[in-house]
């Protein structure tokens, strides 16, 4: 025959199996290493602990009147139920401040303030056996309650209504699903409580406790759309949650971003799955400097590391040594280039834009120094404004195109232009392309500032000058960022179609330095192009990227060859040699070469050997306004 109180006993096993899962899940999932993971851990375990006790008590019941020692075990296990029991508000109130993010930024005193009342209950339970303040049995062996467990049950609610305070005072700073979550659990686990408060036969408090529990583990404990497949650490998404977090909290940090300047080259090198080893080394590394919690990885060569106490300066130092020796993966051994940059918030950045704008921003020149901080920072500043001068330039017309000749090297007749864009902002002053041209990349207004540059060629080429002097074709720049544009070709065919410009009049300069992974769409984009008809021309070889693959296996009819190239061979020696042997070689596979950067007749000379079909430079004219390019074409200055 079943015993009286099977029922109970049925509620406080489906508690505990439900607990116990949730308990050996979350340990299975690893996600223990955070304070918040620990404070849940615990509730689990303090709920499993107390179905235990409570079941303990719910068998022996039947046989204390007969057995003393059932009943001496009965009050043994009756005692670590309200232990434990007692437990349960106080971690539920830290552990909402933790989820909310602001437990951090609790004093020790008010760590210790709210951990008073437990100490007192434990204190109560504890005396107990003793002075019988909490409940007793009666003579009737009955289990009776007393003063004290009307106080617990006070202590409690006052706990759960603090956690509900926190939940609701800092209600913005956790998601919409936590924010749900955590009130689903405090209905469950109330529901729970007054359905047994109300009838002492429902044991649903545990039950409640469990289920709520469960979902918290769902909602809240959850990481995996947090977390960055390739590296186990937090991904962008995390980061901006995070972030918001601390924000709405107000708290104070420090944010150090780590760019892994050369990932394209290792990836074309050595292929994107060892990138990812070494990335994967590097994310280990951080581990060893910021808790696992605190590493982001915000691009895939983009790693934020957020410190709360640590020393921001002496990490990024740190970071900087390591980056000096090289990466190692069983026959793979690679030097990572790093930048790091670091600042305070709330001293330096104000807000959780900023922060984006700081990890976001492509990175200036950087020399010698790695560590970019305090004013070095500042061309952050310059980087807004000069978004803001992109945005009037395009909306009142500041943008202008110019023209710089080209030369053959034959007779230096005059052959083509390049047209370069000229940005003359009221405020800012003239802003150079090298510095716009990145940023309206970022900001997506490069298409737009492309397609203003083609239309002003193709209707100079239309206005008949060109041609009627003799050019044969005009270079446009084209960003890569804009070739990777969907119906890009499309775009470029319409523009010079409406204009009737001849396709072989146009030549497109592109400088390759795309990641591996977008090569192929490049590669199609320039086939389809020149399939229509225009030309291409490799801009800046010679300038780091590897661009001899890419010489190889793109179709160019020309070949720029960067002026720092022209330049390092002006005396005798391994610049010479570089020079050389980049025109032989491009010779050989039958593609057209221009020099840029021509200053000087010598430089003329230098080149006259190397079988250079081009030229351009300011040796023969800067780049010119339209007007004064078509007097400078008029005069047909041949010069020499
Ligand atoms: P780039 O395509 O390599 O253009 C050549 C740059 O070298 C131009 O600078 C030109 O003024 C400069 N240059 C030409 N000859 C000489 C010389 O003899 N000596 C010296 N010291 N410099 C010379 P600029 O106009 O400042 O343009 C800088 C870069 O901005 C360009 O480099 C190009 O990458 C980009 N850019 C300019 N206009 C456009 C455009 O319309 N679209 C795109 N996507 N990029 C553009
Ligand atoms: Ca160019
Ligand atoms: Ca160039």
């Amino acid at each position: 025959m079943l015993p009286a109180n099977s029922f109970h006993i049925a509620f406080y096993i489906i508690a505990i199996l439900i607990s116990f899962t949730s308990l050996v899940y979350t340990m299975i999932q690893q996600r223990t290493d955070r304070l918040q993971n620990k404070l849940f851990l615990s509730m689990l375990l303090v709920v499993v602990l107390n179905c235990l006790s409570v079941i303990v008590c719910a068998l022996l019941d039947p046989y204390k009147q007969d057995s003393q020692t059932a009943y001496i075990f009965l009050e043994i296990f009756q005692l670590s139920y309200f232990i434990f029991h007692a437990m349960i508000s106080p971690i539920l109130l830290f552990y909402v401040c933790s989820v909310i993010g602001i437990i951090d930024q609790f004093s020790m005193r008010r760590k210790l303030v709210y951990s008073l009342p437990l100490f007192l209950i434990e204190f109560f339970i504890l005396l107990n056996p003793v002075m019988h303040w909490v409940y007793y049995y009666d003579e009737n062996k009955e289990f009776t309650r007393n003063w004290a467990e009307t106080i617990m049950y006070v202590v409690s609610i006052v706990l759960i209504v603090m956690s509900l305070y926190y939940l609701f005072r800092f209600w913005n700073a956790i998601n919409h699903r936590r924010q749900m979550m955590l009130l689903y659990f405090f209905i469950v686990a109330i529901v729970g409580m007054v359905i047994q408060l109300v009838n002492i036969n429902i044991k649903s408090e545990l039950l409640g406790e469990s289920i709520a529990l469960m979902g918290l583990m769902l909602a809240v404990e959850n990481e995996d759309d947090r977390i960055d497949a390739d590296t186990d650490v937090y991904n962008r998404k995390a980061l901006h949650l995070d972030l918001n977090n601390f924000f709405v909290t107000k708290r104070r940090f420090k944010v150090i971003v780590v760019h892994i300047v050369n990932s394209d080259i290792i990836q074309r090198m050595t292929g994107s799955a060892n990138l990812d080893i070494l990335v994967r080394l590097a994310v280990k590394y951080f581990q060893t400097i910021v808790p696992r919690y605190r590493i982001y990885r915000a691009n895939p060569s983009i790693f934020v590391l957020v410190c709360i106490e640590e020393d921001a300066e002496q990490i990024a130092k740190k970071i900087e040594k390591r980056f000096e020796a090289s990466w190692g993966y069983q026959d793979i051994d690679v030097m990572l280039n790093a930048a790091i940059l670091y600042a305070s918030v709330p001293e330096e950045l104000t807000t959780h834009e900023d922060v984006f704008f700081m990890i976001d921003s492509p990175l200036p020149n950087i020399g010698t120094d790695k560590i970019m901080h305090g004013n070095a920072l500042n061309y952050l500043m310059r980087r807004g404004d000069v978004e803001g001068a992109i945005q009037r330039g395009m909306a009142e017309q500041h943008f202008e195109v110019y023209y710089q000749p080209t030369y053959h090297m034959d007779g230096l007749k005059l052959h083509g232009a390049e047209a370069l864009l000229r940005l003359n902002d009221p405020q800012l002053g003239s802003v150079s392309p090298d510095e716009f041209i990145p940023v309206a990349e970022q900001v997506g207004m490069i298409n737009e500032i492309g397609n203003f540059v083609l239309r002003q060629v193709c209707s100079f080429w239309q206005s008949g000058v060109p041609e009627q002097n003799g050019l044969e074709s005009i270079n446009v720049n084209l960003s890569v960022i804009q070739c990777m544009q969907p119906g890009f070709v499309k775009n470029i065919l319409s523009i010079v179609d409406s204009f009737k410009v001849p396709h072989e009049n146009l030549n497109f300069e592109i400088t390759e330095s795309v990641a591996a992974s977008d090569y192929n769409i490049l590669s199609s984009v320039i086939q389809e192009l020149k399939q229509a008809g225009f030309l291409f021309s490799m801009d800046d070889y010679g300038t780091g990227y590897s661009n001899m693959q890419s010489v190889f296996e793109l179709d160019f009819d020309i070949i720029k060859i960067d002026k720092s190239i022209l330049w390092a061979a002006e005396k005798e020696g391994t610049g010479r040699a570089i020079l050389e042997n980049s025109a032989r070689m491009i010779l050989q596979i039958g593609k057209k070469i221009l020099v840029e950067g021509v200053e000087t007749a010598e430089q003329i000379e230098i080149l006259r050997p190397l079988k250079v079909d081009y030229l351009q430079g300011y040796y023969f004219s800067r780049p010119l306004p339209k007007e004064e390019f078509i007097e400078l074409i008029h005069k047909r200055k041949e010069c020499l």
